[in-house]
């Protein structure tokens, strides 16, 4: 058996008596054309090494073989199991792991190897995992992730937008974010209530270091934890004025109008004044 002759997706559900489960998040793409547009997104190939959370069905994971790129999937539910060892037997690019994708160790799943980030997240951790990838000590090569569509805007939110906060801040210090492609959710089985979009995050190379990042982390979580006041209140605890104005920044200034550099420029001057 290869690729070519697997039967339908629909069908593997079926034979194998498997229903989504909403404890694990589950909305699947079942339609191939889909999934072939995502690993086009992705920009993957022959070759390249892609990690993919939650292949559920395989829907996703498949279109990723079919670019000849190796595969390592990690799935939590295991109910999919032999699913996916069948999905393994016909495709010798697959690498399969049971276990939760919060606790895995990437560098390990990569083996050394720089590898993208493929994956129709599980909606009640993408957020986390995404933290965990943006701010861990491994960095992708490359991140294509489906979101509910609120959460893809709030990662690539721009200052001003009412979606621009720690998240975008986060995002966008370390990647060049975009989304790439709204997916309508009556796209999913079974349809979730809300769309979804896809995140498109590639790492800068002016990435801050980790340290910086805390920083980074300390501040946004104060400026944004109080969005609807002025800097010099809401970063009273952390040097208020001093500090804001040490950054050339407006003390009478509120956090959703501060750009990412001038984050960056808080958590320097908040770093120097230590
Ligand atoms: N990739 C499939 C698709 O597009 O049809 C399934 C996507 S579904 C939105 C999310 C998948 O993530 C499910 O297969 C679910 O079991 C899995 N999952 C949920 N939580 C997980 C976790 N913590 N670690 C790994 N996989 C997880």
């Amino acid at each position: 058996m290869t690729l070519d002759d697997l039967p339908p997706l629909r069908e593997v559900l079926a034979e194998h008596g498997l229903m989504a489960k909403k404890s694990f998040g589950q909305h699947f793409l079942l339609d191939l054309n889909i999934t072939r547009k995502i690993a086009r997104l992705a920009q993957v190939g022959d070759g390249d090494m892609v990690i993919e959370v939650g292949p559920g069905p395989g829907g996703l994971t498949r279109a990723l073989l079919e670019t000849g790129a190796a595969v390592t999937v990690v799935e939590k539910d295991e109910r999919f199991r032999p699913l996916l060892e069948d999905l393994a037997a016909a495709a010798p690019n697959l690498t399969l792991v049971m276990g939760d994708a919060l606790t895995a160790d990437e560098a390990k799943l990569a083996g050394g190897r720089p590898a993208h980030l493929v994956s129709n997240l599980p909606y009640n951790v993408g957020t986390p995992l995404l933290i965990k990838w943006l701010t861990g000590p491994w960095t992708p090569a490359s991140l294509t992730l489906m979101f509910q569509k609120e959460v893809a805007d709030r990662v690539a939110a721009k200052p001003g937008a009412s979606a621009y906060g720690r998240l975008a801040v986060i995002a966008q210090a370390t990647c060049d974010a975009q989304v790439v492609m709204d997916v309508p959710a009556r796209a999913f089985t079974p349809p979730p209530k809300v769309d979804s979009a896809i995140v498109r995050l590639t790492p800068r190379a002016d990435r801050p270091a980790p340290e910086r990042l805390d920083v980074l982390q300390k501040i946004t979580a104060a400026a944004f934890g109080q969005r609807r006041k002025m800097l010099r209140a809401s970063l009273k605890p952390l040097g208020g004025e001093d500090l804001i104005r040490a950054a050339g920044l407006d003390p009478q200034a509120r956090a959703e109008v501060i750009d990412v550099a001038g984050f960056l420029r808080l958590a320097d001057a908040w770093k120097a004044g230590r």
